[in-house]
């Protein structure tokens, strides 16, 4: 019995059209969303990660502006660039495209940006907020990918989640969301990290099994239950001369094995990419919206 493959494309296109429609009831009333990207130094990932974004932003009419700055900037110049930002009133979104260049503290970074304008979910206020269930800017690729489980009607509630990986952008802000109460929410949850001893022992416990490690293959299939629900959120490069670019992307999850186990898998690339993208267009039509103080 093969997997059925969670493809990101059809939920998040959902999604983006939810978006779209926000975005024009906004135009409607005299205000266009727009989102700024600050983006430091020339990691090849994170330019195509922003090219990405932007070309979302044009797809739903959403104004973009990127900030390009060298490897070189010093704390007090990106600081006065995201303050600049938080005082136009017409920048709806900021996001500081991660990672920064070594020497930079990105920490600081992201408390600098205005939670209204923190499209990311990533400022304290927001990861704060949502901890206490209250109403947020969601940190994109978490709240991505329950969107992804509930609307391939898979609900976490009551299901044994095992969550590989522990940073602050996708493991620990996806174990608080799918451990909250209501819609989304109401799995067990579990969440393992490099320190966690037998690994397999708690990933072979999992009804949903979601690989946030950065690693290819970090998950074999005999780590696997029969008929788990995976969600690979792994973007790895991977050298591959039979490339035109001469590398492939793969998750974090051995797919041709554990395809044949999994009753239900995402594709890397093709799987929660696209709904980070997504909720990034949703977060930025809803702080457009004065929805979030
Ligand atoms: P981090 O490097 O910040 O975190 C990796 C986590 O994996 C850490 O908690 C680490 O443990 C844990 N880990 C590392 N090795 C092992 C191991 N052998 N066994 C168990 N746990 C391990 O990565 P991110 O969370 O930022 O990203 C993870 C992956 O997801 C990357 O490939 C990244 O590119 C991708 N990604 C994809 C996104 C998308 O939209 N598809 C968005 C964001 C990230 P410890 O804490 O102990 O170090």
């Amino acid at each position: 019995m093969g997997a059925k493959l969670l493809e990101g494309k059809p939920v998040a296109d959902q999604i983006l059209a939810e978006a779209a429609a926000e975005v024009s009831r906004l135009k409607s009333k005299g205000t266009t969303p727009l989102l700024a990207v600050v983006m430091v130094g020339d990691d090849p990932a994170s330019q195509s990660y922003v090219a990405g974004k932007q070309k979302a932003c044009a797809r739903l009419g959403i104004l973009s502006e990127t900030y390009r700055m060298p490897a070189t900037v010093s704390m007090d110049e990106l600081l006065d660039v995201v303050e600049g930002l938080n005082r136009r009133p017409q920048v709806h979104g900021i996001l500081v495209q991660s990672p920064l260049p070594v020497g930079l503290d990105e920490a600081r970074v992201v408390e600098a940006i205005d939670p209204s304008k923190d499209v990311d979910g990533f400022h304290p206020l927001n990861i704060g907020r949502m901890m206490a269930g209250r109403e947020s800017l969601l940190p994109c690729t978490p709240a991505g990918i329950v969107e992804l489980l509930l609307r391939n009607g898979i609900d976490p509630a009551g299901k044994h989640a095992v969550i590989v990986g522990r940073s602050n952008i996708v493991g620990r802000p996806l174990a608080n969301l799918l451990s909250r109460k209501g819609r989304g929410g109401d799995a067990t949850v579990t969440l393992c990290h490099s320190k966690t001893k037998d690994l397999a022992s708690y990933t072979r416990q999992a009804d949903i099994l979601v690989a946030a490690v950065g690693k290819p293959a970090a998950i074999t299939a005999d780590m696997v239950k029969d008929g788990a629900v995976v969600v690979d959120v792994g973007v790895n490069r991977v050298p591959d001369s039979k490339e035109k670019k001469g590398y492939k992307l793969v998750g974090d999850v051995d797919f041709k094995e554990v395809s044949k186990k999994a009753s239900a898998i995402t594709p890397v690339p093709g799987g929660v990419g696209l709904m980070t993208v997504a909720m990034l267009m949703r977060n930025t039509a809803k702080a457009a919206s004065g929805q979030v103080k």
